[in-house]
């Protein structure tokens, strides 16, 4: 019997793909550069299917049946690129590589060029819910031709999540548009995160609130809108008490969150694309704050607010949070689905914004109740301008004005950082502001460097002689 399918690398990620297809009934190729962990799958898990355990890669590649598909799960980067040109040059025209890595999205169009000029199809997906989402139904975001995601894509949709008896896994668009918008999820996740840590922190500090009422909060606001796996684990975090200690456990973790990088990619990228995905980037540097340890200790004595200016403790103060998270998230949110539009124009993807919303209902770690409503607000308007402006997301933003502005205020008197909330809520008021300072901005740059600037009362650029009679010539 030849495999319908070949994962190499075979870590955790890898293991539980291949147990994945292999439950669904798919034969499955098996290979690692360290044959033990192929070995071992089979010991453990070869009664869940059909797995073809192989050794070396001229035997991997011939226990694929033809046209062959290798997905490849290993450590992204250069690693990547070793183990492609290990068996690109044993495949034949029309044989399809697949990364299930978390590649940069750069690296992907690099090499789908590459394979593409070989007669190779090259597949660079998303994969995205860890790995047990990677064995029980992941969320999967699969990039490169229409060619390729015709025959694999069925395979995929097979073992990715489902919800409502739709697959979370459809074809993105061409090349690196799968890692792309697997890169955005994760910084929409980062931005996610950062805001419910914001509302632990008000929760706590500014309503007074201790970790296990914090939990009881956080269970009502997921029988509502804000209804979402993260919301649930911060739950049962919150309401997790330390064994040693008895402590609530958030008070005995360390306070630094590290990051792998997708995060910071996301900015970066956004930062060459020229698209405001302020949200996203508070919370990349929000972490990377909480690991200046040095700087943090020398600041520790600076002055905060005097005690009887912190009146923020006011009735109310928890429904407002819930009302100002769901306001911040929708914020986040259309950041990130800007930033997926700017994307495919740049590099030539038709990604349909409305379908990305539907893949991330279920298996990827930002699922959640919420994106219903952006999967509605694309199928209603598939050209919105931004997710601010659909019917139902401006309508929860107007609900949340005092709300929303009371919780920024309530932490700047408490001074209590909510670099999430405050950032939204200024995104928010740049965007819907008549007139912006930026036209004082374009005169500056006008001044010292002669950058030009047009007018509000007819076209063209003009230029002032500042440092002459400070009369206006046409540039
Ligand atoms: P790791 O990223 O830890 O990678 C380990 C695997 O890569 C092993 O199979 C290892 O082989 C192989 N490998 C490393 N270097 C080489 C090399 N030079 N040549 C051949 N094989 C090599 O594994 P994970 O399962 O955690 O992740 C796999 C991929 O999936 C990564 O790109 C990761 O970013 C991505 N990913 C991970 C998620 C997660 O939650 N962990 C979620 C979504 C994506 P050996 O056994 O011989 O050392």
């Amino acid at each position: 019997e030849q495999a319908r399918i070949g994962v190499t690398g075979l870590a955790v990620m890898g293991r539980n793909l291949a147990r994945n297809f292999a439950r669904h009934g798919h034969a499955v190729a098996l290979h690692n550069r360290t044959a033990a962990r192929t070995r071992e799958l089979v010991e453990q898990f070869g009664d869940e299917g059909t797995f073809i355990p192989t050794e070396t890669a001229e035997d991997f590649v011939a226990a694929l049946e033809r046209p062959r598909k290798l997905v490849v799960m290993v450590k992204a980067g250069a690693p990547t690129d070793a183990v492609i040109e290990e068996f690109a040059p044993l495949l034949e025209p029309g044989d399809m590589i697949i990364d299930g890595g978390n590649a940069h999205f750069l690296d992907t169009r690099r090499r789908e060029a590459d394979l593409r000029r070989r007669g190779l199809l090259f597949v660079g997906t998303g994969v995205s819910g860890g790995e047990e989402g990677a064995l029980n139904g992941p969320s999967i975001m699969p990039g490169g031709s229409a060619e390729a995601y015709a025959s694999l894509g069925p395979l995929l949709e097979d073992i990715a999540a489902t919800v409502d008896g739709t697959p979370c896994c459809t074809h993105v668009g061409a090349d690196g548009a799968g890692h792309f918008v697997k890169m955005v999820h994760n910084g929409i996740e980062y931005a996610d995160m950062q805001l419910i840590a914001e509302s632990y922190d008000l929760l706590r500090h500014a309503v007074g609130l201790e970790p296990a009422e914090i939990a009881e909060v956080f269970r009502t606001w997921n029988t509502g809108r804000l209804e979402s796996y993260l919301i649930e684990i911060t739950a049962e975090i919150l309401d997790h008490a330390d064994p040693e200690t008895g402590q609530p456990f958030v008070d005995v973790v360390l306070d630094r969150a590290e990051q792998k990088g997708t995060g910071r990619w996301t900015v970066q990228s956004a930062l060459d694309l020229g698209v405001p995905v302020a949200g996203i980037a508070e919370a990349v540097f929000a972490r990377s704050v909480s690991g200046h340890t040095g700087l943090r200790a020398a600041a520790a004595g600076l002055p905060g607010p005097r005690p009887n200016s912190a009146d923020a403790s006011a009735p109310g103060l928890a429904d407002a949070i819930e009302k100002a998270l769901y306001a911040s998230k929708i914020v986040a949110y259309a950041q990130g689905f800007h930033q997926i539009e700017a994307g495919a124009a740049e590099y030539g993807w038709e990604v349909d914004a409305g379908a990305m919303a539907t893949i991330w209902r279920g298996g990827c770690i930002i699922r959640a109740r919420f994106l219903d409503r952006i999967r509605a607000a694309y199928a209603a308007d598939p050209h919105l301008p931004t997710l601010l402006t659909d019917e139902h997301f401006a309508q929860a933003l107007g609900d949340a004005q005092d709300a929303w502005r009371s919780v920024v205020a309530a932490a700047a008197r408490a001074g209590i950082p909510a670099p999430g909330f405050s950032s939204a809520l200024a995104y928010y008021d740049a965007l819907r502001a008549g007139r912006l300072p930026a036209a004082l901005t374009q005169a500056q740059r006008d001044f010292f460097g002669a950058h030009t600037y047009r007018r509000t009362d007819r076209d063209g650029s003009y230029h002032t002689l500042w440092g002459g009679d400070r009369s206006e010539v046409t540039a």
